[in-house]
């Protein structure tokens, strides 16, 4: 191996030390996803470098917890005897107790026994997109493969495909997947099961409310995903040697949760400074950890703790990473694999204190349980009542409309991903509900998608930011005068 990552992991935050210790496993991956040469470690450092701010010891930390999961990830194959690959629902407060159970199980074997995890695809995209710039090319693996472009599929699983094949990803022991908020996500996970030969398993969940009925979520929706977990950890007891208790459901619940209230002290943190302390692209590592939780909870914790007090520093100094009193807007979506269009927004004046799911209204989480008795399905309660979940459109209307308020947003940034049904279809609606549900409220939609950044040029967004931050500060000084 002649590259040299030194500096590279060092700014990921996995110091000297770790790297000796892990020195054939870095080489490995490092090998695996194909960077082999100085010229290729040369471009991953000047792509990285535009990607985070890491003078932050936060960003470090958290930038560890990612790429140790990424790593692990890529490895499996090579490591652990039984994977399983929870893709679908991919969000913590329902998967964190696979990686409490990881971790509970390993330490009893004695050794890397298992993974299981719901980080594997999200986690491993955003760590291959924003620091390898690497998802372009397992994209176009996958239109290769059958997914082929302009058919709407989702580059989420064109990215998984290109991974599967160019042997970047591991082929799972088992995978579990869900339709909760996404039917193509299933329906592309079960085409590379069979591809690929290996078995799946599916949790579901009614996506289908009566429009306005959120938030009273109809029970049996719960009950369903409740039922259809159970019975998934059941065949994984059974057939795959994975003895998961209601303990490391209780203590992934209790995990996740806490994940969760540390992110959301940090957006309550920003959205309350002026100016914008710190880019969205740095705050979107602690947004994909709390989202996906993390077998590595205790690092995540003191890394998101230290991301708050990075914070808080830079408020104490006044600093920002747009001017004070530059208009505030909220960004309805964030990118995976790609975060220029944070730093694009910046250049041109534009706060964003907060962005998709950094903030949601009380009725998500203030409402009295059906099941008192049981953590795990009181996450799936809240899984239900998430804005643009259990009732897409409606929810993610009035969750956009509630932000603005609340946060004294003065614009709302509407981005439609362009291959994925469940979040393009609130934004075609979006800007005449927002329209007349804020008034004078400016709107801009863009088109963008959170894999594939091959789909926009920066040249294109910037000439639209531009004159979006034109209205918003003409806005302003009416307002002023
Ligand atoms: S990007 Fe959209 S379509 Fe693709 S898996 Fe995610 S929610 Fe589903």
């Amino acid at each position: 191996m002649s590259v040299d990552y030194k500096d590279l992991f060092e700014q990921c935050g996995l110091d000297e030390a770790w790297q000796a210790e892990n020195k054939e496993r870095i080489e490995k991956f490092l090998d695996r996803i194909e960077i082999r040469t100085e010229a290729d470690m040369a471009h991953v450092m000047d792509h990285f470098s535009q990607q985070y701010d890491t003078s932050l010891k936060g960003v470090r930390m958290m930038l560890a917890v990612c790429m140790k999961e990424t790593i692990d990830w890529v490895l499996a194959g090579d490591e652990r005897e039984v994977i399983i690959q929870y893709s679908r629902p991919t969000m913590g407060i329902l998967s964190q107790g696979m990686h409490v159970a990881e971790r509970r199980l390993n330490e009893e074997a004695g050794y890397t026994k298992y993974f299981s995890r719901g980080t594997s695809i999200l986690m491993s995209e955003v760590v291959l997109g924003t620091i390898f710039d690497k998802t372009n090319e397992l994209i176009e693996i996958g239109e290769d493969m059958g997914q082929t472009a302009g058919r709407g599929h989702c580059s989420e699983y064109q990215v998984w495909e290109g991974g599967l094949v160019r042997g970047f990803f591991p082929k799972p022991t088992i995978e579990v997947s869900c339709g909760f908020f996404c039917d193509q996500a299933p329906e592309a996970e079960a085409l590379l099961a069979d591809e690929f030969d290996y078995p799946i398993i599916f949790t579901d969940m009614p996506q289908d409310h009566q429009w306005g009925t959120w938030p009273r979520i109809e029970p049996h929706g719960t009950a369903f995903l409740t039922k259809t977990s159970d019975d998934v950890y059941d065949i994984l007891r059974s057939q795959y040697d994975y003895p998961i208790s209601e303990d490391d459901l209780t203590d992934g619940a209790i995990e996740a949760n806490l994940l969760v209230a540390k992110h959301m002290a940090i957006a309550n943190l920003i959205a309350s400074a002026d100016p914008q302390p710190v880019s969205q692209a740095d705050m979107a590592l602690s947004f994909w950890i709390y989202v996906l939780g993390t077998v590595y909870t205790e690092e995540a914790s003191a890394a998101m703790k230290q991301f708050q007090k990075d914070v808080r520093a830079r408020i104490r100094a006044g600093q920002g990473v747009v001017p004070k009193g530059a208009p505030r807007i909220y960004l309805s979506m964030r990118p995976v694999t790609d975060f220029h269009v944070y730093k694009l927004l910046e250049e041109v004046g534009i706060a964003v204190p907060l962005a998709w799911f950094d903030a949601f209204p009380p009725e998500v989480t203030n409402f009295e349980t059906e099941f008192p008795d049981r953590p795990f399905c009181q996450n799936c309660e809240i899984i239900y009542r998430f804005p643009g979940m259990g009732d897409l459109k409606g929810s993610s209307l009035y969750a956009y409309k509630w932000v603005c308020e609340t946060y004294n947003m003065e614009g709302i940034m509407l981005v439609m991903l362009i291959v994925c049904r469940p979040y393009e279809l609130p934004i075609s609606i979006g800007r005449d509900y927002m329209a007349k549900e804020c008034l004078d409220l400016p709107c801009l939609v863009i088109e963008m998608d959170a894999f594939d950044s091959r789909n926009y040029t920066p040249a294109q967004w910037r000439t639209r930011f531009e004159s979006f931050a034109e209205v918003l500060r003409l806005n302003q000084a009416m307002k002023e005068d």
